[in-house]
C-alpha cells in the first residue's frame, strides 16, 4: 500500500497543476437535427449541467443565411461552443456572422467565447437587460456556478458579453433572412428574447418554453403571468416549428403545454393562498394537483417554482 503513495501524491499534484487549464472537449456525440432546409438544432440532454454531460444541457441552434451562419444560444461553456462549431462545420464552410443569446442564464450563452474566438467579426445580440446584468457581474457568477455544477468540466470558460442590444418587435435582415424579436418584460427572466426566423417558420423560444421539464422562474426577475403573456406572443407569430430552450422541439403544442402548466401551477397556488396556506404548507398539495407533470425533469424541485408563484400572488394582492 505504502508504495502507492508517491504515485497518488504525484497524481494529486498533477490535478492541482491542471486546475487552471482548460477542461477537455465534449465527449459524447449529440445528433444534429434538421428542422427545416436552413435551420438546425443540437438538442442537449434534458438535465441540469453536471459532470457527466460536461455542462451541456441546452438546445443550440443555427440558421443558414445567404453566405453565412446565425447561431442561437451556443451553450454553457467554451467546450460546448466548440462542439457547436464542429457541428456547423459539418454542414457549411460559411462564416458565423451573428449570434443571438436568449437570456442571461449561463447554460445558454457561455459558448459565446468559442464563437468569437473563431469568428471575431460575428455580432452577438441580446436584450439590453442581459448586457446590464453581465456588467453587474452575472457572467462571472455563472462561470463559477457552471464550474461547481460540473466539477470543473467547463474550466477555461470566460464570460464573453453580447455586443448589441435588441428589444421587442425589432426586425433584422441578416444576409437575406428575416429575424423578428419578441420580448415581454418579465417572463422566465427579465431579459428573455424569442427569435422568429420568418422565412423558415421557426421560432426559438429560449426558456420561456421548455419541454418536459420544470424551468425555474426566479421571483426576483421572472414572472409567471409575464411568461404566459410571452408565450402568447410566440403563438401569434406565424411559426410552425417551436424550439424550446431545453427538451425536444415540435409544433405549437409545445408552447401550449408550457402555458397550460404555468396556468395550472398558478391556479393551484392561488387556491391554497386564498385558503391561508403558506408556500411550505401547500407544497405537497400543489405537487398532487400537478400530478400529470410528475415525469417532467426536475419535478421534485417544484418547491422553488411554487415559492416564486406564491411571492408573485402575494405581491399582486397588496
Ligand atoms: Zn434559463
Amino acid at each position: 500500500m505504502h508504495a502507492r503513495f508517491p504515485a497518488l501524491a504525484a497524481s494529486v499534484l498533477l490535478l492541482l497543476s491542471c486546475s487552471s487549464a482548460k477542461a477537455p472537449p465534449i465527449e459524447r456525440d449529440y445528433a444534429l437535427t434538421r428542422i427545416t432546409d436552413h435551420v438546425y438544432v443540437i438538442h442537449g440532454p434534458n438535465e441540469n449541467p453536471n459532470p457527466t454531460n460536461q455542462a451541456f444541457s441546452n438546445n443550440p441552434g443555427f440558421v443558414l443565411v445567404h453566405g453565412g451562419v446565425v447561431v442561437i444560444d451556443p451553450g454553457s461553456s467554451v467546450q460546448v461552443g466548440e462542439m457547436v462549431l464542429r457541428k456547423i462545420a459539418a454542414v457549411t464552410k460559411d462564416p458565423i456572422i451573428a449570434v443571438f443569446n436568449t437570456h442571461i442564464h449561463g447554460d445558454h450563452w457561455l459558448g459565446n467565447q468559442a464563437i468569437k474566438a473563431a469568428y471575431p467579426k460575428a455580432v452577438i445580440y441580446a436584450h439590453p437587460k442581459m448586457m446590464e446584468a453581465i456588467k453587474a457581474g452575472e457572467g462571472d457568477n455563472w462561470i463559477k456556478m457552471m464550474n461547481a455544477a460540473t466539477q470543473g468540466a467547463s474550466r477555461g470558460t470566460k464570460a464573453v458579453a453580447p455586443d448589441m442590444g435588441l428589444d421587442h418587435d425589432e426586425a433584422l435582415k441578416l444576409y437575406g433572412t428575416s429575424f423578428h424579436i419578441y420580448h415581454n418584460d418579465r417572463a422566465h427572466t427579465d431579459n428573455d428574447i424569442m427569435i422568429e426566423v420568418v422565412e423558415e417558420g421557426v421560432i426559438f423560444l429560449g426558456d420561456n418554453v421548455v419541454n418536459k421539464r420544470i424551468a425555474a422562474n426566479f421571483p426576483e426577475h421572472g414572472n409567471i403571468q409575464g411568461q404566459i403573456a410571452a408565450i402568447d406572443l410566440a403563438l401569434k407569430a406565424k411559426a410552425m416549428h417551436f424550439i424550446p430552450g431545453h427538451g425536444t422541439s415540435g409544433g405549437r403544442e409545445i408552447a401550449l403545454t408550457q402555458q397550460m402548466f404555468l396556468k395550472s401551477l398558478r391556479a393551484s397556488v392561488k387556491k391554497y393562498y386564498d385558503q391561508g396556506l403558506s408556500d411550505f404548507e401547500m407544497k405537497d398539495k400543489v405537487m398532487r394537483d400537478l400530478g400529470t407533470y410528475k415525469d417532467y425533469y426536475d419535478f421534485n424541485n417544484l418547491g422553488r417554482v411554487i415559492n416564486a408563484a406564491y411571492l408573485q400572488i402575494e405581491t399582486e394582492s397588496f
